[in-house]
Formats: structure tokens, C-alpha cells, sequence
């Protein structure tokens, strides 16, 4: 018996944990496999150190700049160097780990190699959830119940609260790491957007070793195919510029989809429930960044339940503020406008994106609110969206 349990010790899963055990409840962080690589850029802007300090001493490939292509291959550089905190670039696997160690260092009781499938139910209520292990099903009851599963999650769909993604409302992506001699400013990533719904990444992970991907949004699933995407996009002649050798070697290679329309609001309580990152949606609309707002949303979501704890109320009323609260109204209103956005980029098969990129080179403003919408997560203002029209 535990106070909370929860499901999934990705970055999510392993913030809420973390806070709720510092508050002193007992805390079971469920997770299927911590020897799994999550498919990911793994680009974690300079926001990641407020929630770990720690990071800004990890030994992770620091960047100061990035470097943008429109499908006309129009290229809009932005440093920051000596002006702002550097974003990071991480292998998940480490990253992973890292922080779940911290919620494990701060009383979280990890079960590894164990599969949440579904809920143990009591009088019409989830009283805990059930797992497959290697020495058979096991269970574990909570008073409160996280999930906190990822994309794919069987969690959140049985708990009634959203219904699986459809086709056009994910990314699908392949990406790999590589290992080999390469042309890229290793403190720059590299964003290439393609003329359909979509772009490719080069994200350096240090002299030698980078993250290389390409990723289809929403109505482009049903037209193009990931794997021909990613194949092509290794062999773009513009990118083999970066990329000369003919032989990289290949560390790991996987796709994997994330949510492109934004947080599902209507999901995130129930009843002595809730859901975090991607399982609900915290993805941005336009860069596909997701690791911050998920950790923001274990955070919120621990805070609320300690609340819903010290109080003994744990019903779907009290649990109503972790969607209320201002943080993860300001993530969703965020999400809301990039949509729109994302959807502007890439009208006039993404030559809307080459001339935004060319007022960016003229003009300061627009140029400041532009890296700051990728970079940062930052609402566009009202004079950036009617310069955009
Ligand atoms: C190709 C790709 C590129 C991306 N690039 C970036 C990027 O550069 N920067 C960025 O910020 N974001 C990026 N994202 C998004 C980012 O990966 C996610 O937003 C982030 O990982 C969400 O964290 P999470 O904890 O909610 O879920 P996850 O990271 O998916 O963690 C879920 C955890 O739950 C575990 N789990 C799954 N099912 C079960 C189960 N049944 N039982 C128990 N445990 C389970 C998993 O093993 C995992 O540890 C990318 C995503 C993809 C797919």
C-alpha cells in the first residue's frame, strides 16, 4: 500500500515522484524497463535547470546556437553565447537515469521491470494499478494513482479519461544516434523543414557523436512513410555537407510517435487521478519539445496531490488544480497558438517559413520572439502574429 503510486519513471514520472517523496508520502515509481532508450532528439533547454540545478554541472553537450533551414534550404542562425544559459543536448539513457535517481535519492521506491497494464478496482473506483513482472503479476494499491506512461500508455485509455491518438493528431519519428567524423558546430543544433508537414534534426552530442532524425506531423502520416523520410533525409545532398563520411556508425536507431496538437485538457484528473507528460499531451505543437513541460506537469501534479493528501480529500474536485493551476494553463494556452502556428510554417509548401526567416535577418524583434517561440516555449505576442499575416 502505498499513498501514490505511479506509472512510468520517464522525466514525467520521476519529477512527480521525486516531490511527492520529499513531502514525506510513500511513493511507488512503476516502470517497464530503465535499460530503455526513449526515442528522442533530446534537446533540454536552460528552463531544465531550475528543476535540476544539478544538470548544469553534467557532463552534456552545452549549445549556444541553432541553425534553421526552410525547405528552400534559406538558412536563420540565432547564438546566444555569453547572453544566456546553454540548452543541453542529452542521450535519454543517461538523462534518464539521472533524474530518476534523484526521486530515488529523495525516498522514491523504484519497481523496475514491471509493466502497468491495468487498474485494480474497488467499489467503481482505481484503488491501484496491476503490473506483468518476470515473476508474475504483481499489484500495488495507492490513494492517489499517476500516470505518467508516455505516448503509448494502456493507463490512460483504460482509466476512461482520453481516448487512444488518431493518425493525424501524433508526429511519428525515426531517429538514431551516430558515431563518426562530422562538419557541425558541436554547439549548434540543426532544424531542417521539409515543403510537407514535417522537418529533420542534426543535433550534435559531442565532437563525434550526434543525434540525427526526421519526423512527419499529423495529416503527413497518412501520405509519406517514416522510414522513407528518414532515408531521404540521410541522404539529402544539403545535409550530407554536414555529414561527409560514408560510413557513420550506427550507436541505436528507433521511432517512436509523440502527441502533436497540444495537452488533451479534458484528461488530465479523475477521480484520485491523474495524467502527465505525453501521456496527456505535453508536447510542444511546433518543435516537438516535450521534456520540460512533462516534468513541469509531474511537478504540478505532485504538489497537488501532497495537497489532496495533507487534506484527505483526494476526489476529482481537489485534483481539478493541477489543470487550473497557472503553470499548466499557460503551457495549454501556449500549445493552443503554436498549433496555429506550426500549421502557418508550413502553408505554400513551407515557403511561408523561408520569408519569416528573412524578416527574422532584417528585423530584431521578430527575430527575438521567433527563437523564443522555439527555444523557449514563449507565447508569441500580438504584433509578432499580425506581422506573420
Ligand atoms: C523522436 C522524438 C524526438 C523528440 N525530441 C525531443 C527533444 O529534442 N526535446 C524534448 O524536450 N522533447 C523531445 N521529444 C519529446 C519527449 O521525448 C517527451 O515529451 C518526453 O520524453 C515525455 O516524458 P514522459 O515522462 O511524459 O514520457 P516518456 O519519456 O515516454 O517516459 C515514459 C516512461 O514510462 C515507461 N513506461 C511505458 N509504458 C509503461 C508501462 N506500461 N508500465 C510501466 N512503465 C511504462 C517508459 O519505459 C518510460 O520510462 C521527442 C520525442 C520523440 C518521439
Amino acid at each position: 500500500m502505498f499513498d501514490v503510486v505511479v506509472s512510468g519513471a520517464g522525466p514525467a514520472g520521476s519529477k512527480c515522484a521525486e516531490i511527492i517523496a520529499k513531502s514525506g508520502y510513500k511513493v511507488a515509481l512503476i516502470e517497464r524497463d530503465t535499460n530503455w532508450r526513449k526515442p528522442c532528439g533530446g534537446i533540454v533547454s536552460s528552463r531544465i535547470f531550475k528543476y535540476y540545478p544539478q544538470l548544469r554541472k553534467a557532463n552534456f553537450q552545452q549549445i549556444f546556437s541553432i541553425s534553421m533551414y526552410s525547405p528552400d534550404f534559406y538558412n536563420f542562425r540565432y547564438t546566444w553565447k555569453n547572453l544566456l544559459d546553454p540548452a543541453i543536448n542529452v542521450d535519454r539513457l543517461e538523462f534518464d537515469d539521472t533524474i530518476r535517481n534523484v526521486a530515488i535519492d529523495s525516498g522514491a521506491e523504484l519497481f523496475d521491470n514491471h509493466i502497468s497494464f491495468d487498474f485494480i478496482t474497488k467499489d467503481n473506483q482505481n484503488i491501484g494499478i496491476k503490473t506483468r513482472t518476470p515473476s508474475g503479476i504483481k499489484e500495488y494499491l495507492g490513494k492517489i494513482i499517476i500516470i505518467a506512461d508516455g505516448m503509448s500508455s494502456k493507463l490512460a485509455i483504460k482509466s476512461g479519461l482520453r481516448e487512444k491518438w488518431k493518425t493525424k493528431e501524433i508526429y511519428t519519428c525515426k531517429c538514431a544516434i551516430m558515431e563518426g567524423k562530422n562538419l557541425l558546430d558541436k554547439e549548434s543544433n540543426y532544424f531542417f523543414f521539409r515543403p510537407y508537414k514535417g522537418y529533420g534534426w542534426i543535433i550534435p552530442l559531442n565532437d563525434n557523436k550526434f543525434n540525427i532524425g526526421a519526423g512527419l506531423a499529423k495529416e503527413a502520416n497518412v501520405s509519406f512513410n517514416v522510414n522513407e523520410i528518414y532515408s531521404e533525409f540521410l541522404h539529402d545532398p544539403n545535409i550530407k555537407k554536414f555529414l561527409p563520411s560514408l560510413n557513420y556508425k550506427e550507436i541505436w536507431k528507433a521511432a517512436y510517435p509523440l502527441p502533436a496538437l497540444g495537452v488533451k485538457e479534458k484528461c488530465l484528473f479523475g477521480d484520485n487521478i491523474m495524467i502527465i507528460g505525453d501521456a496527456a499531451g505535453f508536447v510542444s505543437p511546433i518543435s516537438g519539445e516535450g521534456i520540460h513541460a512533462s516534468i513541469v506537469s509531474g511537478n504540478i501534479a505532485a504538489e497537488t496531490a501532497i495537497m489532496a493528501l495533507d487534506n484527505e480529500k483526494i476526489s476529482r474536485e481537489t485534483l481539478r488544480r493541477y489543470k487550473s493551476h497557472p503553470y499548466i494553463k499557460k503551457i495549454i494556452r501556449n500549445f493552443k497558438l503554436k498549433i496555429a502556428i506550426a500549421n502557418f510554417f508550413f502553408e505554400n509548401k513551407g515557403r511561408n517559413l523561408s520569408k519569416m526567416f528573412q524578416l527574422a535577418e532584417k528585423e530584431e524583434n521578430f527575430r527575438d520572439e521567433l527563437v523564443n517561440m522555439f527555444l523557449f516555449n514563449q507565447a508569441p505576442s500580438k504584433d509578432f502574429l499580425l506581422k506573420l499575416k
